[in-house]
C-alpha cells in the first residue's frame, strides 16, 4: 500500500487511496474536519477533509491528535499552501483513540528536555521524525560508501576483555550473583565468572578491526560501543555506534583522504535524499545547517599539524578555559575555535605529542627528537569540535612492545595484537567517527540525546 509519502509526491486528483497514519492535529472548518494524518514516511502531513454530514458523530469526536487511523477516499487538488494533494474521506476507521486529557503529545511546542521524558512518544513529533528519517539516511549511506569501495562489514564483539588503552571508563559484564556475594560477604573471584576472567561492554572495536583488516585489506565496522562516563555533557553518550574503519597498505594522508571523502559522501547523500526534513532542521534548529553542510560538501578541508595548530591558538589571543601548550591535549573549546573561527570551515590536525595519545598510534620519524610525535588525526567540525579520531597504526613489533611496556602494560596481555606485527605486518591505518555525533552535527540538534532513540546516559536507562 503506498505511503503518504507517495501519496502526496505522485498522487492525482480522483485516485482513490487509502491512508494510514497518527492523526497530528484536528481543526474545525464550516460542516467540515481537518485532519493532518502522518505516518512517519515523511515529515508532511497528508490533509483529510471530511464532511461532518457524512460521519457519525461519535466516530467524529473519537478522532483527536494521536489517534490512529486508516481512511479511504478520493484524491483532490489542494487549496491550502503548501500541499499539493489532499484526501477527501469517503470512509474512517478509527484503530485507537488517544484521550486529549492524557496523550502528551498536544499541539503546542514541548521542549526537547520533556520530550526525553516520553521517548516512547516522541518520534510522532516533525522533529524527531526528521532526525530519526534523516539517521537512517545516514547509517544507509555509511554502508553504501563503504561497500561500493569494497569494504567488508565486520562485527566485533560486544564482550570483550580488553580495554583499548582504556579510551573510556568500561562497563563490567558478569554472570557472577553480586549481591549474594556481597551478602555472603564473599570476595569476588572472576574464575568462577561466566568468562573466567573480568570482562567488559566493549569501548571500540578498533584492535578486532585491525585483525580483519590484516585478511580483507579494507573493513568496518558499525556497531554499538559502550562508555561509562559520569560526564553530563551534551556530547557523550553511555551507549553510542561508531564506525570505524580499518585499511591495509594505507598511511595516515591515505585515511584523512578517505575521511574526508566519506564526510563528503554522507552529506551529500542525505541532502539529496532528505532534502524536506534538512530544510526543517535549517529553519526550525539552527540556521547552521545547511552552510555548514555545503562546507563540508564543497570545500576541501584544512590540514594542519599538531604544533600548526598550537601555534594559532597561542596567537589567536583567546581566553580559553584551558591552557594551550604543547603538549596537552586540545580541549573542546579548542577545536571548535580552530573549526569555527579560524579556519571556518572543517579542520584536520595531525601528528598529535606520542605522550597524549594511545600506545597503538604510530610512531613518527621524529621519536628521537624532545618533542616526539605520533601519526594520530582528528577531524574537527565547527559546532562539535572532534567528530572523527584516527591514526596510522604502529606496525614495527619491537617499537609497539616497547609502547605497551611504557604504559606499565604486558605485551603478553596483547599476545594476538603482537602477532598481527609478527605475521605478515603491514602499515594500516582507520579512525573511528561516533555515529551519534555526526547526526548531531547534521541535523543542528543541540543535544546527543536527542538524535538517538533511547539515549543511555547517567542516570538514565529507561525505555
Ligand atoms: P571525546 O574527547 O569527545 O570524549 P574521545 O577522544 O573519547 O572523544 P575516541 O575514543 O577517539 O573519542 O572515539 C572516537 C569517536 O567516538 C569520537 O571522535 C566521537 O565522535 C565518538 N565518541 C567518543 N565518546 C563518545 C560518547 N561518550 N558518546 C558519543 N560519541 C562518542
Ligand atoms: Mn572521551
Amino acid at each position: 500500500m503506498p505511503r503518504i509519502i507517495d501519496l502526496l509526491r505522485d498522487g492525482v486528483p480522483n485516485d482513490r487511496a487509502i491512508a494510514q497514519g497518527w492523526v497530528r492535529t484536528k481543526r474545525e472548518g464550516k460542516g467540515v474536519t481537518f485532519l493532518e494524518l502522518n505516518d512517519g514516511s515523511c515529515l508532511s502531513s497528508l490533509q483529510v477533509v471530511a464532511d461532518n454530514q457524512n460521519f457519525d458523530e461519535v466516530l467524529l469526536k473519537q478522532i483527536t491528535t494521536g489517534a490512529s487511523l486508516r481512511v479511504k477516499g478520493l484524491l483532490v487538488a489542494s487549496l491550502g499552501k503548501g500541499q499539493r494533494i489532499e484526501i477527501q474521506a469517503q470512509d474512517i476507521e478509527v484503530f485507537g483513540t488517544a484521550d486529549p486529557e492524557t496523550y502528551p503529545l498536544q499541539k503546542k511546542r514541548h521542549s526537547f528536555e520533556f520530550l526525553r521524558e516520553v521517548a516512547h512518544l516522541r518520534s510522532r513529533t516533525n522533529t524527531f521524525g526528521a532526525v530519526f528519517r534523516v539517521r537512517n539516511a545516514c547509517s544507509f549511506a555509511i554502508h553504501k560508501f563503504f561497500q561500493e569501495r569494497g569494504f567488508i562489514w565486520v562485527h566485533t564483539p560486544i564482550i570483550t576483555n580488553s580495554d583499548c588503552e582504556g579510551a573510556g571508563e568500561m562497563f563490567a559484564v558478569t554472570g557472577l550473583d553480586l549481591p549474594k556475594l556481597a551478602t555472603a560477604g564473599k570476595a569476588i573471584d572472576y574464575s568462577q565468572d561466566f568468562f573466567g576472567k573480568p570482562t567488559f561492554l566493549t569501548v571500540s572495536g578498533q584492535l578486532e578491526a585491525e585483525v580483519m583488516a590484516t585478511a580483507f585489506t579494507n573493513v568496518y565496522t558499525f556497531a554499538p560501543t559502550f562508555r561509562a562516563e559520569n560526564s553530563n555533557t551534551s556530547r557523550h553518550l553511555a551507549e553510542f555506534w561508531m564506525i570505524e574503519p580499518e585499511m591495509a597498505f594505507c598511511d595516515l594522508e591515505g585515511n584523512a583522504d578517505l575521511a574526508e571523502e566519506f564526510l563528503k559522501y554522507i552529506f551529500s547523500y542525505v541532502l539529496e535524499h532528505c532534502p524536506e526534513d534538512m530544510a526543517f532542521f535549517q529553519e526550525r534548529i539552527s540556521d547552521r545547517v545547511m552552510p555548514n553542510a555545503q562546507k563540508i560538501i564543497n570545500e576541501e578541508f584544512q590540514r594542519i599539524t599538531y604544533t600548526e595548530a598550537v601555534e594559532i591558538l597561542q596567537k589567536s589571543k583567546q581566553s580559553f578555559e584551558f591552557p594551550v601548550q604543547w603538549g596537552l591535549d586540545l580541549q573542546s573549546e579548542h577545536e571548535r575555535y580552530l573549526a569555527e573561527v579560524h579556519f571556518q570551515k572543517p579542520v584536520i590536525v595531525m601528528d598529535y605529542p606520542a605522550g597524549i595519545k594511545a600506545f597503538y598510534m604510530r610512531l613518527d620519524d621524529d621519536a628521537q627528537s624532545d618533542r616526539p610525535t605520533v601519526r594520530a588525526m582528528d577531524i574537527l567540525v565547527p559546532g562539535i569540535g572532534e567528530i572523527i579520531g584516527g591514526s596510522q597504526r604502529e606496525e614495527r613489533l619491537e617499537v609497539l612492545e616497547a609502547r605497551i611496556k611504557a604504559i606499565g602494560q604486558n605485551p603478553e596481555d596483547y599476545w594476538w595484537y603482537l602477532d598481527l606485527r609478527r605475521y605478515g605486518t603491514v602499515p594500516h591505518s582507520g579512525f573511528g567517527l561516533g555515529f551519534e555525533r555526526l547526526v548531531q552535527f547534521m541535523t543542528g540538534m543541540g543535544n546527543i540525546r536527542d538524535v538517538i532513540p533511547f539515549p543511555r546516559s547517567p542516570l538514565n536507562a529507561d525505555f
